[in-house]
């Protein structure tokens, strides 16, 4: 499973390659996600707009997107359809399954 900490480290490492900071990232509307393409040398995360976040869900078949808190996670489901909102959520929530 998937961590909020593993999610930050990879859009960490990704920002600091980038000369740029996490903060800048998601005010791009850049964030890191779960990668599922079992590609070689694949870091198992991915860095996506929102607005092709829907896209990356299906082409990479992420099954899992980590919302650092609720606010984060009620943004996400705004923008994907009906069908993808279970795939959000938060550790506080997946907790508590
Ligand atoms: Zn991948």
């Amino acid at each position: 499973m998937k961590t909020a900490q593993q999610r930050w480290d990879f859009e960490e490492g990704y920002a600091k390659r980038s000369d740029v900071t996490v903060e800048w990232l998601h005010e791009q509307g850049e964030m890191g996600v779960p990668c599922g393409c079992e590609e070689k040398g694949c870091r198992g995360w991915q860095m996506v707009s929102l607005g092709a976040l829907q896209r990356h869900i299906e082409l990479s078949q992420v099954e899992d997107i980590i919302a650092y808190d609720e606010a984060e996670a009620k943004k996400l489901r705004l923008i994907l359809p009906d069908h993808l909102h279970a795939i959000v959520r938060t550790e506080a929530s997946s907790a508590a399954l």
